[in-house]
């Protein structure tokens, strides 16, 4: 069973563990470099992504989680885990700074004051069966995909049509919606399986073993 980390600062640390061992990974929550160090894949979960920056920092753990990104650790980032993932955010605070890893702006709190929480259906890319039902919670849109990410999905339907709300790039899948509160864990099966694909391609990985 590969070993999957929950970042737990703020958010649904609870929901993602439950979703991420109902979907064959062993769960672990993440406080500290230590327990860092032990894992296969990070999720960043969703909450306020300035407050989560400035607990990465007062926990010692945001240069080591930027620099496990950076030698390739897949991560899961849902709502403010998006933006911590995202190379560039808008609509925030000046000073915000972000882990980075995924080729994308975002926009946060994008769809608006009056729509600050709204639930539609989503085809996701990669996701087989029924549609993903969505909710999202004062949620960032993806403004921009750089050359190396790939979309998985957009809104389908009303005001916010054709905004894109889920991306991969390599071993980061990225979503501005929370699929740890519906039940449905086809998105974190997803991410278990680009964490086993990971350990799989790693040197010295022992195909028979
Ligand atoms: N609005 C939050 C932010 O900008 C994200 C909300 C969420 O994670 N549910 O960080």
């Amino acid at each position: 069973r590969p070993r999957i980390g929950v970042l737990a600062l703020q958010g649904d640390v609870r929901e993602h563990l439950a979703a991420l061992e109902e979907s064959g990974a062993e769960a672990v929550p993440v406080r500290r470099e230590s327990e860092l160090a032990t894992v296969d894949g990070l999720v960043i979960p969703g909450g306020e992504s300035t407050t989560i920056e400035k607990l990465l920092r007062a926990f010692d753990l945001f240069e080591p989680v930027r620099e496990r990104l950076r030698e390739g650790l897949p991560a899961y980032g849902s709502c403010a885990g998006m933006i911590l993932l995202a190379d560039r955010v808008v609509g925030g605070t000046s000073d915000q700074t972000t882990l980075g890893g995924l080729d994308i702006t975002v926009r946060r709190n994008a769809f608006g004051r009056q729509v600050d929480s709204f639930e539609t259906d989503l085809d996701v890319a990669g996701i087989d069966g029924e549609p993903v039902h969505a909710v999202f919670i004062r949620a960032p849109w993806v403004e921009e995909v750089g050359s190396g990410a790939q979309v998985l999905a957009a809104v389908g339907e009303g005001a916010a049509a054709g905004r894109i709300v889920a991306v991969r790039q390599g071993g980061i899948l990225a979503t501005s919606f929370h699929p740890e509160v519906t039940g449905d864990h086809r998105v974190h099966r997803l991410f278990v399986q680009i964490v086993r694909e990971s350990l799989d391609a790693a040197p010295g990985h022992d195909a028979e073993g």
